[in-house]
């Protein structure tokens, strides 16, 4: 057993997989940078391979009989006591989280972190409310049975590493399944926290296993393992469709959380500067959000209007260091990324669409070499635009205006993707009425990213497959059973 760690941020950070409750390395490396300052290399992180993933699947079988024993109590207070080392670590994984991805760090410590811990005490409660359904029909008693399905992959893309692997996590191991958690390789490191996490709360070896590497290598090795049970993915449509076809091969049930292109909705009788000012907000996390309403569709006679407080709200937004608390919009991820977004922009320009604002690498501590953009804002030639169509993950928002509310839900449907909306009317009918029309997984009316954590979850279209949240996921989790015993036959 090795167990090589880094500083990060004052953190002690293992660089190597955990398997069975074990760091063990692989013979590569890959290197992780910080987005605060790209010079600052993080880590050289074990790069897995079809090894690494064998072992990891190979821990996750030998553990699976003992975990699914378990009652479902039992399996409830390991998660408490999970959440409950989460808690006494929130600063350090607000730390690592903050110079490993760049989210801000006030809202990694007053909030997000918490949100980890919170995942785990949601499902370990909702487990165990989660009732068998029995009743009689035909002369016998029938009897929904849940049987953990067995060892879980679990893969995550780098946009929000935390929220997202705990969120996934949590209703896997309550429904009694071990774990193969696969972090996306630009943000490895509060993954590897969760090891720590695991063996501070007790959790039997090979439980939770986390292998580190690169999608297209560990990654597929792991979904294509046919000893694995359950996929459940959150990424992109282009990585969904090869993970779905190992998944038809080996005929296990797969979720996948993928893109959006949502719209944001301002209809005529909205309160114009809530509107604005969540339209500004769009930008936070420098736009790298799932769940962002990047299409501004605005009703035509609030164009000016709307315009001149959306640009106050997005002037008063503080580019810069994600540690300072005076930063509201955080550096993008990767210069591979910050170069993909621009493309989009120069594409758009090229395409005759209008930038009306932004549209450049941004200038912070009177540099543009970091990987701040600038908010930016594009008004296209047509809704058949690429900046339209395509998610950008950046910051970069499409300006559309329309006449009716009958054009509005139309143009809210025109692409490929329906994760999310959000609608901005005063009117309770107009919020039914189009909350129902815009196909998405989630729609918000006059709020954004509130989320219960019992609603379901997940996308239309080529935002995916599947629901994840509440029990919803523990179902997935799960092989449904009908037992049905002869009536008055026992005793
Ligand atoms: P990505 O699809 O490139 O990678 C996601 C994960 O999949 C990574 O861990 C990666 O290593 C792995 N992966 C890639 N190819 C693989 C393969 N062939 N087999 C197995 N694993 C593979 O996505 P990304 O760039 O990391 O993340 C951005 C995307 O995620 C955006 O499209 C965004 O909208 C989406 N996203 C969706 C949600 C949601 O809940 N719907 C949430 C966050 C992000």
């Amino acid at each position: 057993m090795t167990d090589t760690r880094v500083d990060v941020a004052g953190v002690q950070v293992a660089t190597e997989h955990y398997i069975g409750g074990r760091r063990v390395g692989s013979p590569d490396t890959f290197e992780d940078r910080s987005p605060l300052d790209w010079s600052w290399k993080l880590a050289d992180i074990a790069r897995g391979d079809a090894d690494a993933a064998a072992a990891a699947v190979g821990a996750a079988v030998e553990a699976f009989p003992s975990w699914a024993a378990l009652t479902v109590e039992e399996r409830a207070a390991h998660l408490h006591r999970l959440a409950d080392a989460i808690e006494e670590r929130i600063e350090d994984l607000a730390q690592v989280e903050c110079a490993d991805m760049g989210m801000l760090l006030e809202s990694l410590r007053k909030r997000v972190i918490a949100r980890g811990a919170a995942n785990f005490r949601n499902y370990a409660d909702l487990a165990v409310e989660h009732d068998e359904r029995v009743w009689a029909s035909k002369g016998t008693e029938n009897r929904v049975v849940r049987m953990p399905a067995g060892p879980a992959v679990i893969i995550t893309p780098w946009n929000a590493p935390w929220l997202l692997s705990t969120w996934k996590l949590a209703p896997a191991l309550a429904a009694g399944n071990p774990v193969i958690l696969k972090p996306a390789e630009w943000s490895p490191l509060s993954a590897s926290l969760l090891g720590d996490l695991a063996d501070a709360a007790g959790l039997p070896p090979g439980v939770l296993n986390i292998v580190q590497g690169i999608g297209e290598e560990v990654g597929a090795a792991l979904v294509n393992d046919p000893r694995v049970a359950r996929i459940s993915f959150t990424g992109s449509p282009e990585a969904a469709r090869h993970i779905g076809q190992a998944a038809g091969r080996n005929i296990v049930p797969f979720t996948a959380e993928l893109g959006g292109k949502g719209p944001l909705i301002v209809f005529e009788d909205a309160d114009l500067d809530a509107a604005a000012e969540k339209a500004a907000g769009q930008f936070d996390d420098g736009g790298q959000v799932c769940l962002a309403g990047t299409r501004l569709l605005v009703h035509e006679s609030l164009r000016h209007d709307f315009l001149e407080r959306f640009h106050r709200h997005v002037d008063a937004e503080v580019l810069g260091d994600s540690r300072d608390p005076a930063t509201t919009i955080s550096p993008l991820i990767h210069p591979e990324h910050l170069a993909r977004v621009d493309g989009f922009v120069q594409r758009a320009r090229d395409a005759g669409d209008r930038v009306v604002r932004g549209g450049q690498a941004a200038e912070v501590d009177g540099s543009r070499d970091g990987l701040w953009y600038e908010p930016t804002l594009i008004e296209p030639a047509s809704n058949d635009a690429e900046v339209v169509q395509q998610e950008v993950f950046g910051p970069v928002l499409t300006f559309q205006t329309f006449r009716s509310e009958d054009e509005a839900v139309a143009l809210a449907n025109s692409t490929a993707y329906g994760l999310s909306g959000i609608v901005y009317t005063t009117s309770r009918e107009r919020a039914e009425r189009v909350g129902r029309a815009v196909r998405a997984g989630t729609v918000w009316v006059n709020t954004f990213l509130v989320r219960d954590l019992t609603a379901p979850f997940g996308g239309c279209g080529i935002s995916g497959i599947g629901r994840e949240g509440g029990h919803y996921a523990l179902e997935f989790h799960a092989d449904l059973k009908t037992l049905q015993i002869l009536e008055d036959s026992t005793t």
